[in-house]
């Protein structure tokens, strides 16, 4: 099975992905840890996208389709893919990836949840990128560059809205009775 994870800043993706990961066996590719790795490792990937990440902006697409690339390889038994894609252009390179591999996508979770809800849990996360400021920025970046996939992909009839409101017991019931259907 193969899924694509697509929300907010904040929606809570990183969370409902350890779970999906460990109950549906799914290699778990997070674009966001795997740039946070590079930058703490310096690498010269890493120390590119520290530019970026820091002040709220997407890394640029070459950048983050390499590192997808590299990893992707991993995914025989399907994968959850969790921050990427997040640009048009992330997705159609994805489609063509997966279309080389003869492996289309199950299905796009998209987790819905409001903005007010999402500045309150961003403020008391406390990552690098978690101050008031950055994390504007972040959610414009998500509304101008990433939301457009939402229609992207309800075009290809893959994607599955999620409410993201809600105990995170209760949302991960959401997502299963989704998933359940493509296993
Ligand atoms: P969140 O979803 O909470 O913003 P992530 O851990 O997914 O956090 O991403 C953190 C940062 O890493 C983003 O703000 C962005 O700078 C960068 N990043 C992650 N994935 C991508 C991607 N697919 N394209 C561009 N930048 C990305």
């Amino acid at each position: 099975m193969r899924v694509v994870f697509v929300g907010p800043p904040g929606a809570g993706k990183g969370t409902q992905a350890e779970n999906i990961v460990r109950d549906y066996g799914l290699f778990h590719l997070s674009t966001g840890d795997a740039l946070r790795a590079a930058v703490k490792a310096q690498t010269p990937i890493g120390q590119e996208a520290e530019k970026y990440m820091s002040a709220g902006a997407l890394v640029p697409d070459e950048i983050v389709i390499g590192v997808v690339v590299e990893r992707l390889d991993e995914a025989k038994d399907g994968c959850l893919l969790d921050g990427f894609p997040r640009t048009i252009a992330q997705a159609e390179e994805l489609d063509r990836i997966l279309a080389e591999k003869n492996a289309p996508l199950d299905v796009v979770l998209e987790l819905d949840v409001p903005e007010e809800e999402l500045f309150k849990r961003l403020a008391s996360r406390g990552r690098a990128d978690d101050n008031p400021e950055v994390i504007k920025q972040r959610l414009v970046a998500y509304h101008n560059q990433t939301e457009p996939l939402v229609g992207y992909y309800t075009g290809k009839g893959v994607l599955r809205k999620i409410d993201g409101l809600g105990t995170v017991e209760e949302i991960y019931g959401r997502i299963k009775a989704v998933l359940d259907e493509f296993k």
